[in-house]
């Protein structure tokens, strides 16, 4: 095991994000554009192969948790092949995938035999005509059936990630709270960020964590949950009755950069630090012409090293990333 991957800041990077492909089957209003969406050609995206050796050289410089992500991983084919390769590297502790869920009826089973860990699924709506809405697909049903698939296939608990927009998610939050309460399923609720392709985002669009907690626990009383083992972005709260919980990612409102623990490999083979850096390594390039292992070691904690300290949404200075949500991942 090499030196462990730590910043400037004194971080510990323990989480690699992978995104597989910067395709998707939604089009998300706040991710993507309706139409004309310019998508890598595929000699761009690393190959599995590729995906294998790089999580090999993270996990032998202390990665300990991959969560495979898009576009939408799941319209990337063969996937289950990937997540077996993965599955199997030594000192891997945690194997996870966030999905907009419509692929899980056909694929949770073997995602679940191939060594997947863990499942969250984003899901912003309860109500179809609004999923329409906001994903330009009526498909919300297919995602209902895909959870209750993924579940038993033993996918359990499943995190349900909604991005909470001013306007449009403030009426469903006691739906949600509800179905947090009906379902073996958490509610995580994410800050809306200024990563949309169509640069809509505007302070007053996003609710903030506050605000959502105050609005359910008036109706269904929360207590905090304390956290334990290495920070997570979400705080976590329980109904007081017991009947479930949900969480909060107050990216925009409390961000969390100090103990932030993650990076992210993109789908073209760039290193991003930061869900919001403006500058990338490029680590395809090198490992295509041959570098070693250990050129593309130095490459990766160089990058670790200069590790932004956090995002500035909101303050002077605030670049807005030149890579939209459904590119990097979330
Ligand atoms: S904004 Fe960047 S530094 Fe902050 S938590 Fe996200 S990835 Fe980490």
């Amino acid at each position: 095991m090499y030196t462990q991957l730590i910043d400037s800041h004194g971080r510990h990077i323990i989480k690699l994000r992978i995104s597989v492909t910067d395709r998707c089957n939604f089009r998300c209003v706040y991710c993507m554009p309706e139409e004309d969406m310019a998508f890598l050609p595929k000699p761009e995206i690393l190959t599995f192969e590729e995906i294998e050796r790089l999580a090999r050289i993270f996990v032998g410089l202390g990665i300990q948790k991959i969560r495979l992500t898009g576009g939408e991983p799941l319209v990337r084919r063969d996937l289950p092949r990937l997540v077996d390769q993965l599955s199997g590297i030594p000192g891997l502790r945690d194997l996870s995938m966030t999905t907009n869920g419509i692929g899980l009826v056909e694929l949770a089973h073997p995602l679940r035999k191939a060594g997947l860990d863990r499942l969250n699924v984003s899901l912003d709506s309860l109500n179809p005509e609004k999923f329409m809405q906001l994903t330009r697909r009526d498909m919300l049903q297919k995602v209902l059936d895909g959870l209750q698939v993924a579940f038993d296939a033993g996918f359990s608990p499943i995190r349900i990630n909604v991005v909470a927009m001013r306007g449009f998610t403030d009426d469903e939050l006691v739906d949600f709270a509800q179905f947090a309460r009906q379902h073996p399923y958490r509610i995580r609720f994410i800050e809306f960020m200024p990563l949309d392709a169509d640069h809509n985002w505007e302070d007053s669009k996003y609710l903030p964590g506050k605000e959502i907690l105050e609005r359910i626990d008036t109706v269904y009383p929360l207590e905090i949950v304390e956290p334990k083992g290495a920070p997570e972005p979400a705080t976590r709260y329980r109904f007081k009755d017991g009947l479930g919980e949900i969480g909060i990612i107050p990216t925009v409102s409390e961000p969390f950069c100090d103990s932030c623990n993650r990076i992210r490999l993109i789908a073209d083979g760039h290193l991003r630090t930061c869900l919001f850096a403006t500058r990338e390594t490029d680590l395809k390039t090198p490992l295509r012409n041959g570098a070693n292992d250990d050129e593309l070691r130095r490459l990766i904690r160089e990058a670790v090293h200069n590790k932004e300290q956090g995002h500035m949404i909101n303050q002077v200075g605030f670049i807005r990333p030149n890579r939209s949500m459904s590119q990097i991942g979330g």
